[in-house]
């Protein structure tokens, strides 16, 4: 079997993958921030982290993923000088008429819950582990502590600062030296420095509640009250679950410059090891160009799409179309041709599974035999080639067509479903649609209009039940009704975005 190679983002190449210890691996999946709703952009960075997962475990590893979800400390601006997302979030709630005021506890359950919702609908496993900041303040108190006692701290009004000119690799991940990080930093802060900051690159660790404020988040620290700031949280949670070395760690590529940089520091300071041996991050999803963001408002959530009756597992199948580290553009023409896709593939593991259990199993010839074979080599050596998801779907298609028998055919669809997770081993033999009582009432109505011949009013009720998206075909025995495909009545491209906030 091929070997595993990734991308590793701190070494800037791909590389055999080689865990620390040979059959466990460690992997960290920073979660998302929880004050507003996640959307498809979210979607493609916790689908590649899926893959990278189920890829591991089809390796033969046995891996512990931890995610955090950060429920605290998550400024508005990356330079430590505007306002926690969540606390935000909870002063703006009240506003409008309609709008019920929510306390940022309120806030962190409903949207957390709608993001463990959005990750199962796209069949993602969930990790081992996963772990809220503001249930980790003790750990977070300790490591700030330890780099206090290690001499990398300093202490201002504002706060505490890890002292990023005290660690000769600092930024080594970014591929820029300190001076050019402390160059491009500066050229992109829209805002002024934290009085008494010694390096633009000097990050919060702890940041201190401003005198005659209330948070609704905050606890007491040896250094006054206050929250952590949002890397330390990630650095405390991965190695207290993981240890203080651990194998992979990933996230969107927007992490890599402060989020990650920042982790890598204040870890290795504290620990004096390596912290994390591979680093992998995931392109953006865009849409018209731009980076789909819950700031910018210009995202769509799987609600979007199911209104448009795409399914969630659609879209997964539209991100493994394209390479993980690369951007992708979102657009409609290519979800329609995701769900024409994923629909065809459904219906083909449908016929399989059918013929598969009305009849023997046909003996497979040696060439034919070795023709399975062969696919399957070549699906691992996609998969395992930085994670060659386009690739592997074009060996599944080449599989599909190929006059290998039906059961090997089935077989290798779910072998390949273990690592591409599109829901095939679940398909039925015959697709159940779920039909509404008031179509069900239609149905009823114009089978009555037919026997009793009034073929006008029954054609006239087809109608209706067509308009409100569904077939009806006569059959021998009643009638069968289903869903209009779900991309037909598409098309519309008109801009539509959720508006939240
Ligand atoms: P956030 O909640 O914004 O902290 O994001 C959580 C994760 O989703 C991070 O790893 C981000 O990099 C990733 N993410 C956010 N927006 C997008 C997007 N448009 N495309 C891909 N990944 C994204
Ligand atoms: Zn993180």
């Amino acid at each position: 079997m091929s070997k595993l190679k990734l991308y590793n983002t701190l070494n800037r190449r791909v590389e055999e993958f080689k865990p620390l210890n040979p059959q466990n691996v460690g992997y960290y999946s920073c979660g998302p921030t929880v004050y507003d709703y996640a959307h498809i952009g979210h979607a493609r960075t916790y689908i590649f982290a899926d893959i990278l997962q189920r890829t591991l475990e089809f390796n033969g590893f046995k891996v512990k993923r931890v995610m955090n979800i950060t429920d605290v400390g998550h400024l508005t601006s990356d330079s430590d000088t505007g306002e926690d997302k969540m606390e935000l979030a909870s002063r703006r709630s009240g506003k409008g008429a309609s709008r019920e005021k929510k306390t940022v506890w309120e806030i962190a359950k409903f949207y957390s819950d709608d993001f463990m919702h959005t990750l199962n609908k796209l069949n993602i496993k969930k990790p081992d582990i996963i772990c809220r900041a503001t249930e980790e303040i003790k750990a977070m108190i300790g490591l700030v502590k330890t780099l206090e006692d290690k001499g990398f701290t300093y202490e201002i009004e504002d706060g505490v600062y890890f002292d990023t000119g005290k660690l000769p690799d600092y930024g080594k991940m970014t591929g820029q030296n300190f001076q050019e990080l402390k160059k491009s930093l500066r050229a992109g802060a829209r805002v002024e420095m934290t009085v008494g900051k010694k390096n633009i690159t000097d990050f919060a660790l702890w940041k201190k509640t401003p005198e005659g404020i209330k948070r609704q988040m905050e606890w007491d620290s040896p250094w006054g009250k206050g929250f952590p700031g949002w890397h330390i949280e990630c650095s405390a949670m991965s190695m207290k679950y993981l240890g203080p070395a651990f194998d992979i760690h990933s996230g969107g590529v927007d992490h890599i410059k402060i989020h990650h940089t920042n982790e890598i520091a204040q870890s290795e300071a504290a620990t004096g090891q390596q912290f994390v041996r591979y680093w992998l991050h995931a392109g953006h999803l865009l849409v018209e160009g731009e980076k789909m963001s819950k700031s910018k408002k210009n995202f769509l959530r799987l609600k979007n799409l199911a209104e448009r009756k795409f399914l969630p597992l659609a879209l997964r199948y539209l991100f493994l179309t394209s390479s993980y580290r690369q951007q992708q553009n979102f657009t409609w023409k290519s979800m329609i041709a995701s769900q024409i896709a994923y629909d065809e593939l459904t219906d083909i593991t449908a016929q399989l599974k059918r013929s598969m259990q009305s009849g023997e199993r046909v003996s497979i010839s040696e060439e034919k035999l070795n023709k399975a074979d062969a696919f399957r080599e070549e699906f691992v050596e996609s998969i395992n080639e930085d994670l060659n998801t386009s690739r592997a779907m074009s060996v599944l298609w080449k599989a599909v067509k190929s006059n290998i028998p039906p059961g090997d055919k089935y077989d290798l669809l779910l072998l390949f479903d273990e690592v591409l997770g599109l829901g095939l081993s679940g398909i039925e033999t015959e697709k159940e649609y779920q039909v509404p009582p008031n179509i069900l009432e239609l149905i009823n109505k114009r089978e009555t209009m037919r026997l009793q011949k009034k073929y006008e009013v029954a054609d006239r009720i087809r109608k209706e039940i067509e308009k409100q998206g569904y077939t009806v075909e006569d059959m021998e025995k009643g009638t069968k009704v289903m869903p209009v495909k779900p991309y037909t009545g598409v098309g519309n491209e008109k801009k539509e975005f959720e508006k939240s906030g």
